[in-house]
């Protein structure tokens, strides 16, 4: 799968819910499976539907240490007060990596590529990347919650590129 780079519109657009699930397994396996595929030969920890033209509420998340791990139409059912501060970065905006403020951790409810539903608690770096994924199925990049003196400095660096 190709990896859509900041610029593209779809980056911007709000996924619909997978429907039918329990109908198409095979079908969203075999998704599941080439999207972990495009996240291993990229380097990445997650990868959502959007980021591939998949306007779809899904994404995938490998972290080290941990399963792979698929979320089909998930809902954020809790996230903490106490924020913490980490550095992302996204691999549709290659080569930019900023500190972002997000909840330490998160509940997150969603359906797996088997069809099961399911609860996770989650914090640390996987935390982080749900919460990271889930924004990209609202059309929420990783540079919209920088203060807007950092996000601009990664938005002239991404232009002068493109110009040269
Ligand atoms: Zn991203």
């Amino acid at each position: 799968m190709d990896v859509l780079i900041l610029g593209n519109d779809l980056l911007r657009q709000k996924a619909v819910p997978v429907e039918n699930l329990k109908d198409n397994l095979s079908q969203w396996q075999e998704t599941a499976g080439n999207m972990f595929a495009t996240l291993k030969a990229q380097n990445g920890v997650g990868l959502a539907g959007p980021q591939v033209g998949l306007m779809r509420r899904i994404f995938v998340v490998k972290v080290d240490g941990d399963e792979p791990r698929v979320f089909i139409n998930p809902s954020i059912v809790e996230t903490s007060q106490e924020t913490v501060k980490y550095e992302e970065g996204c691999l549709s905006i290659p080569g930019n990596w900023a500190d972002v403020v997000r909840p330490r951790t998160v509940k997150v409810q969603a359906w797996n590529e088997r069809g099961r539903v399911f609860t996770l608690e989650a914090g640390g770096l996987l935390a982080r990347v749900i919460l990271h994924e889930y924004d990209h199925l609202d059309g929420v990049l990783f540079i919209d919650r920088l203060p807007e003196l950092k996000r601009n400095r990664i938005l002239d660096k991404i232009a002068k590129r493109v110009k040269a």
